[in-house]
């Protein structure tokens, strides 16, 4: 496809594995210049060089705990540093653990609304801090899930965290619009990444799963990112506050498939 995004500079959250490697690479091969986040630096290092050249300058690693203030501060203010200024922003970081409602401990609860919701709202205020002062018509995206909408038994937190994007990314919008700055999310069903090693790599989970999404089977990484980055590109110019559901019809209440009277 022609490249929508040159001399553009993105910033992809979680940026080193699964659906945040899709993006990355998608941006970079259309020839925006990419700054990838993550905690492990030596993760960073894998992807960098594999991200395609087609700009002149380089693509960047910012280092950095999207929970933690300082480190969102300084990973965001070096993106915008060595690029001179940034024109999108994705918010892909997020965890989940697992636990019965009963016993969950406030450590695990908080861990996941720290990264899911605290996260994604360091990020994007660094982001419009500099966004508001310099008039940049910027672009946000963040990674939510079809959990914004389905209930999620035995992960409270993520179930919450992923309500809360939903609102998070309307307020954002509604603020915003008026500076032409652009908030949607991306909803995805399930998805052939790490985080799912527990029934990607299981053929009979593997199988149950694919059995109750309607289309039959679950998505790639490559299947989020490119309506990724049509929301965070001028073909959506006029779409803010949405969430597209990615996910092969799986928030179409399959049950109702067969036929019923
Ligand atoms: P993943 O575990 O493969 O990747 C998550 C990335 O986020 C990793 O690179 C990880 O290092 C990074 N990350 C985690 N905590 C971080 C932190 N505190 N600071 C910085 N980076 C951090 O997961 P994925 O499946 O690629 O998920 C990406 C996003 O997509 C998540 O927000 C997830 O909720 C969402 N999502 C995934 C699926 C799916 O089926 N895989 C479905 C719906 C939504």
């Amino acid at each position: 496809s022609a490249r929508r995004f040159t001399n553009k500079r993105v910033f992809v959250s979680g940026g080193s594995q699964g659906i945040g490697e899709a993006i990355s690479l998608a941006f970079a091969r259309e020839g925006a210049r990419v700054a990838i986040n993550g905690r492990k630096k030596d993760k960073l290092d894998d992807l960098l060089p594999r991200l395609p050249k087609v700009t002149a300058g380089p693509h960047i690693e910012c280092v950095g705990d999207v929970s933690d203030e300082q480190s969102v501060i300084d990973a965001i203010d070096k993106a915008f540093q060595e690029f001179g200024g940034l024109d999108v922003l994705i918010c892909n970081a997020g965890i989940q653990i697992q636990s019965p409602s009963e016993s969950i401990s406030l450590a695990d609860f908080g861990k996941v609304l720290s990264v899911n919701v605290t996260g994604v709202m360091l990020c994007v205020r660094e982001v419009l801090r500099h966004w508001v002062k310099d008039g940049t018509k910027g672009s946000i995206v963040i990674n939510s899930s079809v959990h914004q909408i389905i209930p999620k038994p035995g992960f409270l937190g993520y179930s919450a965290s992923k309500g809360a994007i939903g609102n998070m990314v309307r307020t954002w919008a509604l603020e915003y619009a008026s500076r032409n700055i652009r908030v949607n999310a991306v909803s995805p069903g399930a998805i052939v990444t790490p985080m799912n090693d527990a029934w990607v790599k299981d053929p009979e989970k593997y199988k149950a799963i694919s059995e109750h999404i309607p289309m039959r089977r679950p998505g790639e990484s490559s299947e989020i990112a490119e309506p990724t980055l049509f929301l965070a590109s001028d073909q959506a110019s006029y779409i803010t506050g949405q969430t597209l559901f990615i996910d092969g019809g799986m928030t179409l209440y399959a049950d109702f498939e067969k036929n019923r009277t």
